[in-house]
């Protein structure tokens, strides 16, 4: 086990190439209208990998008049629901024949670790395209027993052109997401990626290009928010829009939407999430659990258990053992590592500012609390203890590897304190108390309640959040709903006795 600054200074050249560096519109890469590019990073050096098309407002148009042609004359919404099934089996097929290209495509654009990019993350990519594709040839109306003399029929019909707009910490699994769900449901996507990571969903965007989706069905464009993202949130021709990021942006986008055509919103959006560590824990079990529901990509998690309640009977084993797990977490994404840099200099100084406040407002460094090496944007694995509520590393989100350990003393305190937050994407417990896990399950006011366990990303368990956490859920048979308009036909029943 090493964690020096020398494993951070000698970076590995990645084992792939970027061969897709353009728009993708209609089936067909081309350049941005302007003819503007934009490099991507790779966030170890913060040298250039590539120069990427920059999308703009023409390009967000051209994208969406293909989506809009393709909706409405097909053929990806007139093919049986069977054969857009099958494509997405293929897809997935292809997604596992390239696993370790694509990881390493992640690894090198997004910093995260190469082992959990390809253990992890690609593998859940397939897997959530072939949950999605399973559903394709499942979705099917009601008949409804109403008062009166009248078959009544409900059916679901795809919503028609969807914008969505994706962060970067988990760009194929936010990719898997939304375009799954839409392109099961017969909708046709335009997909903005984001700007620090564009190159892993045009690389697999050939993939189901390959496997058979018919042009237009799927068109994707780099490009900034303001301008791209922007121009996507309040375009007159789409029909719903998915988000996921900030919640400043959410509430942005929300408006964009309201003010253009009233399209429908989903929203994933930050959080604060409680990691509650009861006295009957086995200390060294939580102390695990907890690091990996805060430092899990860099920290890089919008549901990241990044306030970490503590029984005060277990408090102070809990920290020293905190303290001695992230002094001994591994960096480098492209060696057996368990973290890898931040994403970009922006979220790098914004860490960094937040580390300063923890100390500034009275918490106790326990450990890391600096860069690690001098190149590229990694940061020490950081806990602090004696943290209260008010401070801002308590209440704001960091999106870095910074652990927060707050006291507590019994269950109601701690349900309050967990509450009290803007924000409810979800909750984590340690407990071995079936009546306390049952407490705190209907009491947390979160999305997803993680009991002994966190982060558990199945493709089939809804996701999404209470409060400013956001609107909808995505996965599971939930997130259809968002992708689906709902006809109800009504018709007289001629001789209602038969
Ligand atoms: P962001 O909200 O700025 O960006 C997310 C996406 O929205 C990107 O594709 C971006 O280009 C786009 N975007 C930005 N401004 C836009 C606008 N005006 N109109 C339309 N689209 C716009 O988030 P970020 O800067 O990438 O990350 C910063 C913070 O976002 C993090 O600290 C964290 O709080 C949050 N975040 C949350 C998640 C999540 O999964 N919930 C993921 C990433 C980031």
């Amino acid at each position: 086990r090493f964690s020096t600054a020398a494993a951070v200074e000698e970076p590995i050249a990645p084992p792939v190439q970027v061969n897709y560096n353009q728009l993708l519109i209609n089936g067909k890469f081309v350049d941005s209208a302007s003819g503007k590019t934009f490099p991507t990073m790779d966030p170890r050096t913060g040298e250039v990998i590539a120069h990427v098309a920059e999308g703009g407002i023409e390009d967000i148009n051209r994208a969406v008049s293909a989506a809009r042609q393709a909706f409405d004359e097909g053929p990806w919404p007139k093919l049986t629901a069977y054969e857009r099934s099958r494509i997405i089996y293929r897809f997935a097929d292809l997604i596992e024949k390239h696993n370790d290209e694509i990881a390493a495509l992640e690894t090198w654009d997004n910093g995260k670790p190469f082992e959990q990019a390809a253990r992890i993350e690609i593998p859940m990519l397939a897997r959530l395209m072939r949950y999605y594709a399973g559903w394709a040839d499942k979705i099917h109306g009601l008949i409804v027993p109403a008062d009166g003399p009248h078959h009544v029929q409900v059916l679901y019909e795809p919503i028609g052109v969807c914008g969505q707009i994706i962060p970067w910490n988990f760009p194929l699994l936010m990719y898997a997401w939304k375009v799954g769900p839409a392109l099961a449901c017969g909708n046709t996507v335009v997909l903005k990626t984001a700007e620090q990571t564009p190159l892993s969903a045009l690389f697999v965007s050939k993939l189901l290009h390959e496997a058979g989706l018919p042009d237009g069905a799927l068109n994707v464009v780099s490009g900034f928010g303001p301008i791209a993202g922007a121009a996507l949130a309040s375009h007159m021709d789409v029909d719903k829009l998915a988000f996921t990021g900030s919640t400043n942006t959410g509430k942005v986008v929300l408006e964009l939407a309201a003010r253009s055509n009233l399209k429908p919103v989903t929203l994933e959006l930050g959080g604060k999430s409680p990691m509650i560590i009861m006295d009957d824990a086995d200390v060294d079990k939580a102390v695990e659990l907890a690091h990996f529901a805060l430092f899990f990509n860099q920290g890089q998690c919008c549901c990241a258990g990044s306030r970490t309640f503590v029984h005060e009977r277990v408090y102070d084993e809990f920290v020293a053992k905190a303290k001695a797990r992230a002094l001994n977490l591994l960096l480098d994404p492209f060696k057996h590592v368990e973290q890898g840099p931040q994403i970009d200099e922006g979220q790098f100084n914004k860490i960094l500012h937040y580390i300063k406040c923890g100390v500034d407002d009275g918490a106790t460094l326990e450990a890391g609390g600096g860069r690690l090496g001098t190149k590229g944007y990694y940061i020490r694995p950081t806990v602090f203890s004696n943290v209260e509520d008010g401070m801002r590393i308590a209440s704001e989100e960091i999106f870095g590897p910074v652990q927060s350990i707050l006291k507590f003393k019994d269950l109601d305190e701690v349900i309050r304190r967990a509450n009290n937050s803007c924000y409810g994407l979800a909750a984590g417990v340690f407990t071995n108390n079936l009546d306390t896990a049952n407490t705190l399950t209907r009491a947390l006011k979160a999305g997803s309640i993680w009991i002994n366990c966190f982060d558990v990303f199945d493709a089939a368990i809804p996701f999404g959040g209470y409060k400013m956490s956001g609107h909808g859920r995505e996965k599971g048979l939930e997130s259809l709903k968002g992708y689906l308009q709902v006809k109800s036909v009504v018709t007289p029943l001629k001789n209602p006795a038969w």
